[in-house]
């Protein structure tokens, strides 16, 4: 019976083998051998297979694609179809979600080549490939005293757009995908089409913020630009001792603030090591940033409280975007994995997220090499923003309301079973926090068994789109990614 069984699935490996293998070489003869690797000891193939989830970094995809443009990407997903093989499109790669961006024996689109950007100073509108992460694109509008509504961290790649995007300037401009205004998408099928309000206004709707690999291939994005100078931003670390004030200031933040050029996510952190009580195996870290020289009281609450460190001055937004230290994206690759919550701010739901969590990370040291808790306000600034800009797939309800995101990263070497054992008791301790039932759970912070898309109130708009653009299930088959069912 187990020989049996092994014959089955070296059967069916060997025939994903066979068919990454076909689509890789159709694909070599159209589009030619510089714009695809099967080289698994090339650095571009090394460099291609890196992933924030490093367990991703073990699987071998028969070829990577490097297309230049949209007419290349519809050429590799024909070959792609005919050869029925798997395959998973790739921008930055921090999607820690397994078969998102990556894929075993099947084609990875490395969308990385694609790096032309330009700005038109009379509509004020950016237009910018897939390829590079948010921080070389803010680098290339700076020149213009420009910048597009992106991630908080350099290092984070193009598809955050697709899952909403939530950016230091999204308090005042909306989720980054409210700032679409027109997307260059090839379909399933391989055909090139133009979504906007006009043009096929449902793909376009999906696009923004119904998440990355489920419509088509984005390979261009023309997005209302935005004015950037100075600002006045830092960090402040506390001991854990200050939990309690923190997490007050949170909630007073959450719930109060009005002004839409201040943002801040409040991260708890956690070490495995033992206590001691040396506190040397917890931290808080606000982020604080207010768009502008000065912030009057905004951080009133939060520069109050006793700190370790407060690196708080005027930085260009590419500084900002590097804290707390410069490449903390790329430092911060790990077996990382994401989960979300999402609450109103009623009084008492941050403090009981917190103790819950901690609670957790306390008893079970030694299955985690790093715990973080991230508090992310959703103020009304931002749900207005949004919907005058004609909302997004989200249909953000008002707010002020907040995300939670709880990340995990886990031992280098862990074994499977304790691995799994691990990852479901975090996913049961996030559970046990109950969300808000009327709001969404934010994409780009979920794994995939929390199946965000059913918490939207468009959800079965979205299934309907996904029917329209992928009807023959090719991308629902043959690459990862969120659930419609
Ligand atoms: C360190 C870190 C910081 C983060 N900070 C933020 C933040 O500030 N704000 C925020 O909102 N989120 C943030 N996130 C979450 C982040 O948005 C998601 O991880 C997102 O998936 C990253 O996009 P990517 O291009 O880097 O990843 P990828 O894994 O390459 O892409 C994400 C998904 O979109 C798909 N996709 C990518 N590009 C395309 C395309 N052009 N067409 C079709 N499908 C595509 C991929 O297949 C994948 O499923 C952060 C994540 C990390 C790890």
């Amino acid at each position: 019976m187990i020989a049996f069984l092994l014959s089955l699935l070296t059967g069916v490996s060997a025939a994903a083998s066979a068919a990454g293998t076909s689509a890789c070489s159709n694909i070599t003869s159209q589009l030619g051998s510089s714009k695809v690797t099967s080289n698994k000891y090339s650095l571009d193939y090394v460099g291609s297979t890196e992933y924030w989830n490093t367990i991703q970094d073990d699987y071998k995809p028969s070829c990577i694609v490097y297309p230049k443009n949209a007419q290349d990407v519809s050429t590799a997903l024909q070959a792609i179809r005919a050869a029925d093989s798997r395959f998973a499109i790739k921008a930055g790669g921090h999607n820690p979600n397994t078969y998102y961006s990556s894929v075993d024996k099947g084609v990875l689109l490395d969308l990385s080549s694609m790096t032309e950007r330009s700005y038109d100073p009379d509509t004020t509108l950016a237009t910018y490939q897939p390829g590079g992460v948010f921080g070389d694109i803010y680098d290339y509008y700076v020149q213009y005293n420009r910048t597009v509504v992106g991630a908080r961290l350099a290092g984070v790649g193009t598809g955050l757009a697709l899952g909403g995007g939530m950016s230091y300037l999204s308090p005042q401009y909306g989720m980054a995908c409210d700032s679409f205004r027109e997307l260059e998408i090839v379909l399933p099928s391989g055909e090139i089409v133009t979504a906007s309000e006009k043009s096929n206004p449902d793909l376009f709707f999906a696009s923004r913020g119904g998440g990355g690999n489920a419509y088509g291939v984005v390979t261009k994005y023309t997005v209302q630009s935005r004015p950037i100078g100075q600002l006045y931003a830092g960090n402040i670390i506390y001991l854990f001792s200050q939990k309690d004030d923190v997490i007050s200031a949170i909630g007073d933040f959450i719930k109060y603030n009005t002004d839409p050029k201040a943002a801040i996510i409040g991260t708890y952190e956690k070490l495995p090591t033992p206590d001691l009580n040396l506190n040397i195996d917890e931290a808080i870290i606000m982020f604080l940033v207010y768009d502008g020289e000065n912030p009057g009281d905004a951080f009133k609450n939060f520069t109050s409280i006793p700190s370790l460190l407060n690196t708080m001055s005027l930085k260009t937004y590419p500084e900002v975007v590097d804290m707390p230290i410069p490449m903390s994206t790329e430092l911060s690759r790990g077996s990382n994995m994401f989960r979300v919550g999402v609450h109103r701010a009623d009084n008492g739901s941050y403090e009981n997220a917190l103790d819950v969590w901690r609670n957790w990370a306390e008893s079970n040291k030694g299955k985690y090499v790093l715990l973080s808790l991230d508090f992310q306000p959703v103020p009304k600034s931002l749900t207005d923003a949004s919907k005058a800009q004609g909302g997004n797939a989200m249909q953000m309800p008002d707010g002020p309301w907040f995300w939670l995101n709880y990340l995990i990263t886990t031992p280098p070497g862990m074994s499977e079973p304790d691995y799994n054992a691990v990852q479901a008791s975090y996913r049961d301790m996030v559970a046990s926090v109950d969300n808000a039932d009327d709001l969404p759970l934010f994409i780009n912070d979920a794994n995939h068994d929390q199946n965000p898309l059913q918490t939207f109130s468009a959800f079965s708009k979205l299934q309907e789109i996904k029917k329209k653009y992928d009807p023959d299930n090719f991308f629902a088959d043959k690459t990862g990614g969120w659930s419609f069912a």
